[in-house]
């Protein structure tokens, strides 16, 4: 197997699902459920941990214009209810569901690119001995 892996930037691999060490391997199992590991290169993915950042990022650039959508349509032409149930409704659906994917597979990649995680206390370090 191989071990060492050229880094890839999270944009060509996590917008993809795929795995941001190989660049082979699926990230999800299903639409955004987690794999345990990169079938390809053996990754494990318990270090993923993108929390609320995929549904954040939708609620600005997706939730946001969907409202003013719906708003618009009322101030401007009082639409009926079947109206927002046809246009605004799927309108949400379409610019909200679609995009959480890439942008966890994004999170995800980029957490493994750069190496995030919990800030650690460095016992090692000379000035913590100083105490
Ligand atoms: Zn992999």
């Amino acid at each position: 197997m191989q071990t060492e892996w050229p880094p890839i930037p999270p944009t060509t691999t996590g917008l993809k699902g795929r795995c941001p060490r190989c660049g082979q391997g699926h990230i999800f199992n299903g639409f955004l459920k987690i794999r345990p590991e990169c079938e390809v290169c053996g990754l494990d993915y318990g270090f993923a941990d993108p929390a609320d950042g995929p549904a954040f990022f939708v609620i600005c650039f997706a939730c946001v214009p969907s409202v003013l959508l719906g708003v618009w349509l009322e101030v401007q032409y009082s639409a009926p209810l079947w109206v927002h149930l046809l246009v605004t409704g799927p309108f949400m659906l379409a610019t909200c569901i679609p995009p959480l994917r890439p942008l966890k597979g994004w999170l995800i990649a980029s957490q493994y690119f750069y190496k995030a995680e919990e800030g650690k206390l460095d016992r090692t370090s000379p000035a913590s001995k100083e105490v």
